[in-house]
């Protein structure tokens, strides 16, 4: 992409209610535009940014045999009578009267609705275990939106459910998608803790979220320091049952007597096993060998579109962010700094169709601009890697690529230059 052609609405000025380091530069680099109080549009590059969340999501979804669908955002208020959930969810829940005075509301989660779905289709034993999930917006009418996409109205969430054959079975499931979460997480570049959560009214559920530590978070958790170097890939069910790190409502509820440190945090995800809670509400049951039974189900959610945010918030680069490898908009940024050369424009023109023919998100600043602006702008977005090609091109043939984790500047010749620049910020997949 060309920054000619690019929509980036950066702004000067800070909205005088964004509080919070990610509000704030999320609005000046012209990520997001509120619409009403927690409902925001997602400008270019913060879509551009959500999008590549999405891929990593989808990505291991997909290697987890987790079937994408769509359902939709309007659900009717029926299915949420039935399990008795259209009182209780209060008033974060947008209730809607259509036309012919049918209820409806906008859906803040899918349990009523999967469940309903697999109802329809799985009638046999032999169809299990199944797990479905979607990326969709959810709704809640959040007594207090803030921080931006944060705590939002309207946001995006990905959803998955799975349906199993029995407890067993379902805490397997659990386990798959407990580890999947790390993987996740790591591949986004984003270092969270699985802390214990409370699973709700019915005795042997459980539940955990998945937090990223920082003093700016609203969350708080109290962890066992040495969870945080902890390898998670060979826990059994049992091992994750006993982590000794827990949300605040799970500390209280459950008077822990550990020393445990006590941290504010960001909640990126959270798991849930609760058996047949909701195959019972809609008298789901399914053909076993030798007789019916109710699918042991469990639900798991990942707050897509805080991410960005969080990351944001996370990041030691002060007012800024320098995006991790797989969420940065681009991959590498080329500056040409000087535009009415002939030759500087040539060879940035070469590298950018270079990289485009290779795959490689590249980003090219062909602006007419002057270089403190482009590498203020090149800084404001975050991409990780930028190119510099001007004076040092023009003098000795040279290009600068600064990387921006480390700060390192490199100089490479001009034979050498593109290929080595591949190289370099391909290393770091
Ligand atoms: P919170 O405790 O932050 O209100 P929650 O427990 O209500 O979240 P869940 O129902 O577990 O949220 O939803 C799954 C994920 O969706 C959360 O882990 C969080 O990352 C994200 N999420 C929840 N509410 C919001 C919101 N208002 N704005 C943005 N993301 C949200
Ligand atoms: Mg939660």
């Amino acid at each position: 992409m060309r920054f000619s052609k690019y929509f980036i609405p950066t702004q000067k000025e800070n909205s005088s209610d964004a509080k919070i380091k990610s509000h704030i530069l999320m609005i000046k680099s012209g990520m997001i535009k509120q619409e009403a109080s927690g409902i925001y549009s997602w400008l270019p590059v913060g879509f551009r940014i959500l999008q590549k969340i999405i891929k990593v999501i989808e990505k291991f979804h997909e290697l987890a045999g987790v079937n994408q669908i769509l359902m939709p955002t309007i659900q009717s208020a029926e299915i949420w009578k039935k399990s008795n959930r259209y009182d209780t969810y209060g008033k974060e829940m947008l209730r809607i009267t259509d036309r012919h005075k049918k209820e409806l509301l906008y859906g803040p989660t899918n349990e009523e609705m999967i469940t309903l779905i697999a109802k329809s289709f799985i009638k046999s034993y032999k169809n299990l275990p199944r797990y479905f999930y979607h990326i969709q917006s959810k709704f809640r009418d959040e007594i207090r939106p803030r921080f931006g996409v944060m705590r939002a109205r309207e946001f995006l969430m990905k959803d998955a459910y799975s349906f199993d054959l029995n407890k067993k079975k379902g805490e397997e499931t659990y386990l798959m998608f407990f580890k999947l979460y790390l993987k996740i997480f790591r591949e986004l570049g984003i270092k969270v803790i699985p802390v214990r959560a409370p699973a709700g009214e019915i005795g042997g559920n459980l539940s955990h979220e998945f937090h990223m530590i920082v003093e700016s978070g609203e969350s708080e958790i109290y962890i066992d320091e040495s969870l945080e170097s902890m390898d998670f890939n060979n826990y059994s069910i049992d091992d994750v049952m006993s982590i000794n790190s827990y949300t605040d409502e799970f500390y209280n509820e459950n008077k822990i007597t550990m020393s445990l440190k006590k941290l504010k945090s960001i909640e990126l995800g959270h798991i849930f096993l609760f058996g047949d809670k909701y195959s019972k509400s809609f008298d789901f049951f399914i053909d076993g060998e030798k007789e019916k039974f109710l699918p042991f189900m469990g639900s798991y959610g990942i707050g897509v579109s805080r991410i960005p945010a969080a990351i944001i918030e996370g990041s030691d680069k002060k007012d800024g962010v320098t995006w991790p490898v797989n969420v940065s908009p681009f991959r590498a940024i080329i500056l040409n700094l000087d535009k009415k050369n002939d030759l500087v424009e040539e060879f940035c023109n070469c590298m950018y169709s270079s990289f485009i023919e290779d795959g490689i998100d590249i980003f090219y600043d062909d602006r007419d601009e002057r270089p403190g602006i482009k590498f203020s702008d090149a800084d404001l977005l975050g991409v990780p890697f930028v190119i510099i090609i001007g004076k040092n091109y023009i003098k000795k043939k040279s290009v600068t690529i600064i990387n921006k984790y480390s700060n390192e500047e490199i100089e490479i010749s001009e034979n050498d230059a593109i290929n080595k620049i591949k190289k370099l910020i391909k290393l770091d997949d």
